[in-house]
């Protein structure tokens, strides 16, 4: 008999379209070895439902890398969903607290935010009226799904994506009893593992990125050059770029200090401040105020979003043709936006932080510099600025890093590895 988890109708949380990638489209770009792995992998989960669960489905790094692993394991045959759960902005302005508090930010956790918190899971869990044999939740704001609809018989895991290495106690005290049900958690490094679950079934898995999707698929330099006026820098002029979510951690105000410092010694540099708003990211909106005010009267600093036509074609070709790109994060469960970046060539000044090292190891993609010193970070720019020979073979390098270990395909094999282990088959 099969596996599933049970039933118990009513309306039902939302699901998201995903498309459906062949995995013959990606052969040339992967291993013999890889490709077997996934052919096999697909072949031993054939007939099992998967279902992935997260907060938003579009803004961030976990839609992201949703979108295109769901898609290839679509392509791949098999059976998966994506479904995001509901909420209103109070729910998730709490959920944010709890994300950046996992983070490490100080927050005492009031009752009114845990009853928040509760109170929407609980509406949630009534909507999860779905019939699966493995389930992901997927980041701190659904975690209570399971305990509160009940496990059936389908296996469970949480996929942590952010940096918990060193999580606020109240929060994880808080959420312990809830992650505890699982059958598996998934976090990206060994170091972000708190020593409190460290007695449950454990894989470390990277993100990766999709070379295939509009965000990193190869554009020709007019395309790039038109692209860029259009959105309103100047082509000709050296142009340096971050592009994030507005969040505190990314440190966009930071960014804008490093431009002025670095724009005194690389005169005509423009800054390119690229972010997208998330449905779970009610902060945004206070931080991309912000920065307006910072950066108003300022005609060499853009700042632009998803709403004002900033989507996939955009970041790629910022990513693609800007001189310099910065990752300023003080914090970063990966950072997908640095693999992104070094899949084109482009060099980086990134924050040494989090999952950022693991796709710059030394003598690649850039310079990792500790993010809260803004005059290395500045140096670091001007230097890679001023020196195109430094840039191209930095990049060439970070490139290469990303197509052996951070590529979409790799993400797969190790996510299906885990699922056909609980799955057993
Ligand atoms: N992103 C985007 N437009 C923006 C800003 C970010 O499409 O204006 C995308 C970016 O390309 C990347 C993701 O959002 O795919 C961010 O993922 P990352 O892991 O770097 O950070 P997160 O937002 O998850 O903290």
């Amino acid at each position: 008999m099969r596996n599933s988890a049970s039933l118990d109708g009513g309306a039902l949380l939302n699901l998201v379209d995903i498309a459906t990638e062949k995995l013959d489209d990606y052969l040339p770009l992967i291993t013999r070895e890889q490709a077997d792995k996934l052919r096999d992998l697909s072949e031993r989960l054939k007939g099992h439902r998967i279902l992935h669960v997260n907060a938003t489905p579009y803004g961030g790094g976990v839609s992201e890398l949703l979108r295109s692993a769901l898609a290839l394991q679509r392509g791949l045959g098999l059976a998966v969903d994506w479904r995001v759960i509901a909420g209103e902005t109070k729910f998730f302005e709490v959920t944010k607290r709890f994300h950046n508090a996992l983070q490490g930010a100080p927050y005492a956790l009031p009752e009114e935010d845990r009853d928040t918190y509760l109170l929407q899971n609980s509406f949630n869990a009534h909507q999860f009226g779905h019939d699966y044999d493995l389930v992901i939740i997927h980041d701190p704001q659904p975690v209570p799904l399971l305990q509160m609809h009940g496990r059936g018989d389908a296996k469970w895991v949480w996929r942590c994506h952010i940096d918990t290495s060193e999580p606020n106690r109240a929060v994880l005290d808080f959420l312990k009893p809830y992650i505890d049900e699982y059958d598996a958690l998934i976090f990206t490094l060994d170091k972000f593992v708190p020593d409190d679950l460290r007695d449950h079934k454990i894989k470390l898995i990277p993100p990766g990125i999709d070379p295939l999707s509009p965000k990193n698929f190869d554009l020709t330099p007019e395309q790039c050059r038109r692209i860029m006026s259009w959105v309103g820098v100047d082509p000709s002029r050296p142009v340096l770029t971050q592009v994030s979510r507005f969040d505190p951690w990314k440190d966009p105000l930071g960014v804008i200090r490093i431009f002025r410092e670095t724009r005194k010694q690389v005169p005509g540099l423009q800054l390119a401040l690229l972010g997208s708003m998330a449905l779970d990211d009610p902060e945004a909106w206070d931080l991309m105020a912000e920065i307006r005010e910072e950066s108003d009267g300022d005609d060499d600093i853009l700042v632009s979003t998803n709403l004002t036509g900033i989507g996939n074609m955009e970041v790629n070709v910022f990513q693609r043709s800007s001189d310099v790109v910065v990752q300023k994060s003080i914090r970063e469960g990966f950072g997908l936006i640095v693999s992104e970046t070094l899949w084109k060539g482009t060099s980086m000044v990134a924050g040494n932080t989090g999952g950022i090292p693991i796709q710059m190891p030394e003598g690649t993609g850039g310079y990792l510099v500790d993010p809260h010193d803004e005059e290395m970070m500045a140096e670091r720019t001007v230097e890679l600025l001023r020196d195109p020979a430094l840039r191209e073979q930095l990049g060439a390098a970070g490139r290469e890093v990303v197509r052996e270990n951070f590529l979409i395909t790799r993400y797969v094999i190790d996510e299906l590895e885990l699922l056909a282990d609980l799955a057993n088959v």
